[in-house]
């Protein structure tokens, strides 16, 4: 964690300058804490973008956690996943110390996650709650799932998860695909979650969003989590490989 007056800060960005403004008050418990983290939470995720000082801020923020009570725990958490997701599409340099601030932070935070998202207690205030839960399980998925996959659902989430993207390698491409309808999708079996293991992604992500009644999210999550057979040279492939071609490529 590095110190909030050491000279790097300086050269570090996010959306809006004052961050460090804000990130002081938090870590020194000024001002109204959810407020203060909404704030800073859009200013490292602001369009989606990678911001080189969300790195340098998770260890703070992880340090945070331990402080709070879990339902501000919760809070921040829920707030951070796009941020957090960001660095899928911009990977950090391995051996860099911002990869090890960032590391340093993801680990404390998935840690905080882990035990939140099986806490019977936790669950039951999503429950009552669909935001909150939809914004805590894409954060969940981009601290303990694939942060990539976070990534492209905060992508989809712009389409309002209706349509996606898909390209194929032999070049078949559709900028506006209609995930929910497209018949070259098979759509994949997602068991009901138990509310206690994290071993398969797609069934506790959406165990969930199922928790919190959502019906935003879920109806695409079969599709996503399923293989797309190309309509031009049938190669079938999980549809994340379609999505992610189109990104790189298109
Ligand atoms: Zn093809």
């Amino acid at each position: 964690m590095i110190d909030l007056n050491d000279p790097v800060w300086g050269t570090l960005h996010a959306a809006v300058s004052s961050y460090q403004n804000v990130l002081r008050d938090l870590a020194e418990g000024r001002g109204d804490l959810r407020e203060n983290i909404e704030v800073l939470a859009e200013d490292l995720s602001h369009q989606l973008s990678w911001y080189d000082a969300t790195a340098y801020v998770l260890p703070h923020l992880g340090a945070l956690c331990g402080t709070l009570e879990d339902g501000d725990c919760v809070y921040l958490l829920a707030q951070l996943g796009a941020a957090i997701a960001a660095e899928a599409s911009c990977p950090l340099e391995p051996d860099s110390e911002a990869h090890r601030e960032f590391h340093e932070g993801l680990a404390i935070l998935a840690q905080e996650a882990r035990r939140l998202i099986v806490d019977p207690t936790v669950q039951e205030m999503l429950g009552q709650d669909t935001e909150l839960a939809q914004m805590f399980a894409l954060s969940a998925l981009a601290l303990l799932g694939d942060r990539r996959h976070a990534y492209d659902l905060f992508l989809l989430s712009a389409y309002c998860w209706q349509d996606g993207h898909a390209a194929c390698a032999c070049g078949w491409n559709n900028e506006e695909f209609p995930l929910l309808e497209a018949d070259c999708i098979l759509p994949a079996q997602i068991a009901p979650w138990d509310g206690k293991h994290l071993t398969d992604e797609a069934v506790w992500f959406s165990g969930l969003l199922a928790l919190a009644g959502d019906e935003e999210i879920a109806p695409a999550l079969p599709r996503v989590y399923g293989a797309g057979v190309c309509p031009q040279c049938g190669k079938k492939e999980p549809y994340w490989a379609w999505l992610d071609r189109f990104m790189e490529e298109y």
